[in-house]
């Protein structure tokens, strides 16, 4: 017996106008998973998150998450779902504990700002002002804000875009520790190491089309089997370790 998926998206589509940015795409996702959207700029990766985080109306197709249709109970779906916001969104000259208040009170939930805090290791920046923070601590705050009502699900679009390696290991480990506490994840990258690092699965979408879906191993294997070689040798490290072991900073010690 397969388990249920806490997402199913069928057949979603996508128009705008003439134009289809989402072509039919069809995909599950079960509970402790870290499945990723990958794909070329423009593939429909974010338009396909929005709609499932009922941001965005779909043109057609279907969506249930948690087995709610997002036709039927958006509102209930709202409540079970965490949703990163665009950074635009957190006001600047408030401290985290302050925001944090501000969306418990959205959300009245009973969360502790700062236990939330410690999850996303910034205790010691609870009176901090966002705009003071470093990319990477905003990425992890923004993380944080998506946990405030304790969700099945949490979207992350791009977390780690424009992070120095070390925040985005420390990203990983964040994101290893939410899954492992419980809550499904869905992401999109551009790093094609991050993804076969973090992923259970990925699904590959071109132009609104989804081209493929497995796990990262799976995939490799399968190219390989098809008889492709890489063209030069591969070196045992690459320039990113270099720099990981040249600098040489703990993971969480970003400032
Ligand atoms: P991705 O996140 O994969 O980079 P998006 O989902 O943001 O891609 O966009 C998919 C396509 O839909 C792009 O070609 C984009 O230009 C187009 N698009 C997104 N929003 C709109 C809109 N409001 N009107 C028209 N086209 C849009
Ligand atoms: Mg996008």
């Amino acid at each position: 017996m397969s388990p249920k998926p806490v997402l199913s998206v069928q057949n979603l589509v996508k128009s705008y106008g003439s134009f289809t940015a989402v072509n039919g795409i069809s995909f599950d996702v079960f509970a402790g998973e870290i499945f990723g959207l990958l794909g070329p700029n423009g593939a429909g990766k974010s338009t396909t998150l929005e709609i499932i985080e009922t941001l965005k109306e779909k043109t057609s197709g279907e969506v249930w998450v948690n087995g709610m249709s997002i036709d039927k109970s958006p509102e209930d779906i709202k409540k079970i779902i965490g949703v990163q916001l665009q950074t635009a969104g957190f006001y600047p000259n408030l401290n985290l504990k302050e925001l944090i208040h501000l969306f418990i009170g959205l959300y009245q939930s009973e969360v502790d700002p700062l236990d939330l805090l410690r999850k996303v290791n910034l205790e010691d920046k609870a009176n901090s002002k966002y705009k003071q923070l470093s990319g990477g601590q905003k990425q992890r705050f923004s993380i944080a804000t998506t946990l405030i009502n304790k969700p099945a699900i949490i979207f992350l679009d791009e977390p780690t875009t424009g992070l120095d390696p070390q925040a985005r290991r420390n990203l990983w480990d964040l994101i290893k520790e939410i899954r492992d506490s419980g809550t499904t994840i869905i992401i999109t990258t551009h790093y094609m190491d991050e993804a076969e690092i973090l992923c259970d699965r990925v699904a590959i979408i071109d132009s609104g089309k989804m081209i493929a879906m497995d796990s990262p191993n799976q995939l490799i294997d399968e190219l390989v089997a098809s008889g492709f070689e890489k063209e030069k040798e591969v070196k045992k490290a690459n320039l990113e370790d270099v720099f990981i072991h040249r600098t040489g900073k703990a993971w969480r010690s970003e400032s």
